[in-house]
């Protein structure tokens, strides 16, 4: 069966096909670089790096550009908040720029530690001001755009007659919904701010432009961005759920007013992540950092916790459900050493289909789990790189190897101390223990 994806915008599963033959253009919105990744931003960027390591199985070529907004994101959605990088600096005592670097480094230390395929491009926001001011002005040439008394620049709504088209809204229910603190200079609720006014220098983060010094919006970097190393119109742009609206809502209204065609043939949106139920947020004080959850688990460890949910659905994170990501390790790590020269052609059919179906991950991994010794060890090769694994061959140490023999000799023989104290070498040595029918199997963390 041919490779299906949900398309946000259809609201049903379709067949993809590339806009160039084997060749693929993806952007999913980067980081807002005030404060560490957490588990949330983790699972986002695992699903991407699953469908673009799945799209490079399948012989695509991906060009995968990811955002950093250094600039713009307003802590309210009516964007009379404050910027939170702004926020961040003022409440930490640091400069902009410190803040900006500081967790950008971070974003990407976050990414290699999840072994997540690096994009082409990390574009940021702050080093693409002539673009978006280029893009703000053909809005407004073309009168989608307007400049208050205040110098700010909205987009006008009301003037999109194809607005609401990604998150299946209408105009009338996006401005009831809107809040009722927004802007005062702007014409209706619904619209948003291309460019805001920031005649006082609070920061370096603002420029001239032809409407005054300031800054950009959050949506029009994306679209600016987007364009600029992607083209027009290109095949994927993803992020989470919770971005459909107004993130991407507002980025197909700029792109698409500006330029007549469609922005993006596939949106892809990954499910939420919650803990015991709730949203993890800030204001639930109840953030799991991707530091923290790597202090715990493996990379192997989470990625196999997440992709046992499917991509769009919401996971809970919780001891339990990162527990069967352990336990699903286990059973794929161990006894790769008795793999069959052929694997068993039906399993690996229905481990390809389930993938070729949205990115069927919890079926695919099922189906994997359960057959594991029915794949040969290139096609094991073939699935860890699919899924991001790192295998380690446990066969590979010979001291490790060593050890665990004693340990079983000693265990034998009743030489408990013995025993233990091989197991904790090899913990020493970066190994997780098992004790198996078979004897001690070591596991590299
Ligand atoms: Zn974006």
């Amino acid at each position: 069966m041919p490779f299906e994806i949900y398309n946000t915008l259809s609201s049903k599963k379709e067949e993809f096909k590339s806009i160039e033959p084997n060749k693929v253009g993806m952007y999913v919105c980067g980081p807002t670089v005030y404060d560490y990744d957490h588990v949330g931003h983790a699972r986002t960027y695992l699903s991407f790096d699953l469908l673009n390591r799945f799209l490079r199985f399948l012989d695509y070529q991906v060009k995968y550009i990811q955002n950093i907004t250094d600039v713009g994101h307003l802590a309210n959605d009516a964007e009379v908040g404050t910027d939170k990088i702004q926020q961040k600096a003022q409440d930490s005592g640091q400069s902009v720029k410190q803040v900006i670097e500081h967790y950008t480094e971070a974003h990407l230390k976050d990414m290699e530690a999840l072994n997540i395929i690096m994009p082409d491009n990390f574009p940021k926001a702050s080093e693409h001001i002539a673009d978006i001011i280029e893009f703000i002005k053909g809005l407004t040439e073309k009168n989608m755009a307007y400049v208050t008394s205040q110098n700010n620049v909205y987009f006008s709504v009301s003037k999109d007659m194809d607005y609401g088209k990604l998150s299946h809204r209408n105009l009338a229910e996006i401005i009831t919904g809107t809040r009722v603190d927004s802007a005062a200079d702007k014409r209706s609720p619904a619209d948003f701010a291309l460019w805001k006014s920031s005649p006082v220098t609070v920061s370096d983060y603002t420029w001239e432009s032809p409407w005054g010094r300031g800054y950009p919006g959050w949506h029009i970097e994306c679209s600016a961005m987007s364009r600029k190393y992607l083209g027009d119109t290109f095949d994927i742009h993803g992020s989470a759920i919770e971005h459909v609206f107004p993130h991407h809502e507002n980025e197909i209204a700029q792109s698409e007013s500006l330029t007549g065609v469609e922005m993006a043939h596939y949106w892809v949106h990954s499910g939420m992540l919650t803990t015991h139920g709730q949203k993890m947020s800030k204001s639930f004080h109840n953030q799991v950092t991707v530091q923290d959850a790597l202090k715990t688990y493996t990379n192997n460890e989470l990625r196999l916790a997440f992709y046992q949910t499917h991509y769009r659905k919401p996971f809970d994170y919780t001891k339990e459900s990162l527990e069967q990501g352990v336990s699903l390790r286990h059973k794929l790590f161990s006894g790769n050493d008795l793999l069959p020269e052929k694997t068993d052609q039906q399993v690996w059919q229905g481990i390809i289909d389930a993938l070729n179906d949205d990115l069927d991950t919890s079926k695919a991994l099922q189906l994997w789990g359960e057959n594991a010794k029915l794949v040969s060890r290139e096609d094991t090769g073939k699935l860890f790189e699919i899924f991001g694994l790192v295998y380690k061959p446990i066969t590979e140490n010979e001291k490790a190897s060593e050890l665990a023999k004693d340990r079983d000799a000693a265990r034998a023989s009743q030489d408990f101390l013995t025993a233990d104290n091989r197991k904790a070498e090899l913990i020493q040595m970066g190994y997780e223990v098992l004790d198996t029918p078979n004897g001690t199997v070591y596991v590299p963390r």
